[in-house]
């Protein structure tokens, strides 16, 4: 058994976890300080606002994660830090308190793939046995692995532009609702019906990969021409914008979902599963949707807690205990990456711009 001190600072969420790795690994504290106020004002997270903020708050929530799980920081084997891929300035802040920690302790430094963290959620959560397949959707990454091991995914396919977490964000914006724009959606979806007729991109397609760029500028058109015959975005229009955006959304991660299960059981048909992770599965009917799917298809079916689900340390140290267990160690030398995609084999996504792609 082994004591792991996570941290977690790649989007605007800055956090610090405590969990004990074993048999059933535990988590011991969970801390979570989310940066939604400073952003709201600016319609997305904006990249030196969480830098700063993370740098503030990094020492604070190590400091409360210790005192939850009420373990000395000498008591740690290691420290987890994610080392991307992420919003650099944020990655750089975690890297450097964590480095510091280590240094200042002796206590041995693990850098971790913030997707890694997501996509081994469900090892910790429930137990689950490799290989599985994972379907991550949160606000800046969407894509269908296989997990084979703590340190090796397949990548079957992803978005080629937009994240569904962002056009949630980004549509939430446009019919002038809250930020984070998932949970506003959806709860003004509950309002509405899906009658505007919305694209369900790629769907033609027999691979997995997906688009949700078009399917956000749909809705803006729509938004316009309901504006435009009503003479202001009335409520019933908003409700029902909302509906027929997220039962887009829904029908693309199910029928992909689909193609995806096909092209994982013809890999590891002894071990049906499929694990969702990221803000997005926080969603109920994509929830609802990819269980139903699960059941008709014969698969296990897994979705952590929401607060696992959503960015948080306790998955960077868990992901961190496992290659802690497998003998990796960090120097001084981590270097935080911008864009670090899990599975290197595969070609970067269309759209995934100039630098390569972001996951
Ligand atoms: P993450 O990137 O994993 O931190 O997740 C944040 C993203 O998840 C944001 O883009 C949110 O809008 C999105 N999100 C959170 N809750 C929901 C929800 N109930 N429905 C859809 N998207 C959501
Ligand atoms: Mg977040």
């Amino acid at each position: 058994m082994s004591l792991i001190l996570g941290i977690e600072s790649s989007c605007d969420d800055t956090a610090a976890a405590v969990v004990r790795m074993g048999g059933s690994s535990e988590v011991l504290s969970n801390v979570v300080y989310g940066q939604n106020a400073l952003h709201a004002d600016f319609g997305g997270v904006v990249p030196e606002i969480a830098a700063r903020a993370h740098a503030e708050k990094l020492d604070v929530a190590v400091a409360a994660a210790l005192a939850e799980a009420q373990v000395a920081l000498n008591e740690c084997d290691a420290i987890a830090v994610t080392a991307g891929p992420g919003l650099i300035g944020g990655v750089m802040a975690g890297v450097m308190c964590a480095k510091g920690l280590s240094v200042a302790s002796g206590i041995p430094l693990v850098g971790v793939n913030h997707l890694a963290g997501h996509a081994l959620t469900p090892v910790l959560t429930d137990g689950l046995i490799f290989p599985y397949l994972m379907l991550l959707v949160s606000g800046g990454h969407c894509q269908f692995l296989i997990a084979h091991s703590p340190t090796k995914f397949t990548r079957l396919g992803g978005t080629i532009d937009d994240a569904p977490g962002e056009a949630f964000d980004k549509v939430a914006r446009l019919l002038g609702l809250p930020q984070p724009g998932g949970p506003s959606v959806e709860a003004c979806a509950k309002g509405g019906e899906a009658r505007i007729p919305l694209p369900r991109p790629l769907m033609d397609r027999a691979d997995c990969n997906m688009s949700f760029s078009g399917l956000k500028t749909a809705v803006l058109r729509a938004r316009d021409h309901a504006m435009a015959a009503a003479g202001g975005l009335k409520r019933q229009d908003q409700a029902d914008l909302c509906a027929s955006f997220q039962a887009s959304v829904v029908d693309v991660l199910v029928g992909k979902s689909k193609r995806a299960i096909d092209a994982y059981l013809a890999h590891a048909p002894e071990r049906p599963a499929l694990a969702v992770a990221g803000g997005v599965a926080a969603n109920g009917p994509i929830r609802a949707d990819l269980k139903a799917l699960c059941a008709e298809r014969g698969l296990k079916f897994t979705a952590p807690p929401l607060a696992l689900c959503t960015d948080n340390a306790a998955m960077i140290a868990h992901a961190g205990g496992l290659l802690f267990a497998g003998g990796q160690r960090d120097g001084l030398d981590l270097a935080a990456r911008p864009r670090w995609p899990l599975d290197q084999t595969q070609a970067p996504l269309i759209g995934s711009g100039k630098k390569g792609a972001k996951a």
